[in-house]
């Protein structure tokens, strides 16, 4: 696996090129840590659509999983251009002057093509990623997709190549400016994202304990 992403015309980031970050490393870790990504192509009628999605990285694949009668699923596996975004916003940067106002984040976008994933295995090593994913240790205690349910499930995924992140960390951009004098609060509030208390679903029968992956994902 190549350690940097090639920086293409297409995937060279211009703006802020400071925040940029090309390596797998970071790429992949933002892929791995977003629970959404949002994934882009244009209709025939060149109508652009940016549709919200649950993915998952498999070395050097992006996977993503939707309903045979989709139309996402249907115009990316008929090889529409797409583009796929995750973000992290990490913290609010609040600053003196609102034309400083800014978050903390990573984002990821990813441009390509996707293809249809044919292959029996690898359609279920991309569903046991799905779910392992978002909840380490769950594929193994729950029933595995039967016929109908895989007939119904169509895969695609995506190369990660012409890929860029891009990153920001610290306070507001006025501390060296004459705005640090202003006497309004200024600085940054952590956004962070938690896991509370799971509610047991109410058909739940009695004396059945709490999965193993979801007590490690509450603790
Ligand atoms: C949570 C969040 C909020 C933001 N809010 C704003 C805002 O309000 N206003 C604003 O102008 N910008 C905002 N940005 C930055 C924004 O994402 C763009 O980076 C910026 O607007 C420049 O866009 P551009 O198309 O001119 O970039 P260019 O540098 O011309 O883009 C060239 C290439 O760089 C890559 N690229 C661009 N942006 C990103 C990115 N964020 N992550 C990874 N790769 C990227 C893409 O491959 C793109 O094709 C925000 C970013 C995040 C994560």
């Amino acid at each position: 696996m190549s350690t940097t992403t090639p920086q293409r015309p297409r995937n060279r980031v211009r703006r802020s090129p400071k925040k940029a970050r090309y390596e797998r490393a970071f790429i992949d870790g933002v892929l791995d840590r977003a629970l959404v990504a949002h994934v882009a192509f244009a209709d025939g009628d060149g109508q652009p659509y940016c549709i919200p999605m649950l993915h998952a990285r498999v070395g050097d694949r992006l996977y993503i999983h939707g309903s045979t009668a989709s139309r996402l699923v249907r115009t990316l596996a008929a090889g529409a251009a797409a583009c796929v975004t995750v973000t992290i916003v990490r913290g609010l940067v609040l600053a003196r002057s609102a034309f400083e106002h800014s978050a903390n984040f990573d984002s990821v976008v990813l441009l390509g093509r996707f293809g249809l994933i044919e292959d029996p295995d690898e359609r279920l090593t991309a569903l046991q990623a799905f779910t392992d994913r978002l909840v380490p240790g769950r594929w193994s205690e729950v029933r595995p997709p039967n016929r109908k349910e895989l007939k119904a499930t169509q895969i695609l995924s995506m190369p990660i190549d012409e890929a860029s992140g891009k990153t920001r960390s610290g306070p507001p951009d006025d501390e060296d400016s004459e705005d640090a004098a202003i006497d309004t609060w200024a600085g940054e509030v952590p956004v962070v994202t938690t896991f509370g208390e799971p509610v047991p679903a109410p058909g739940l029968r009695p004396g059945i304990p709490l999965a193993a992956s979801v007590r490690r994902l509450a603790g």
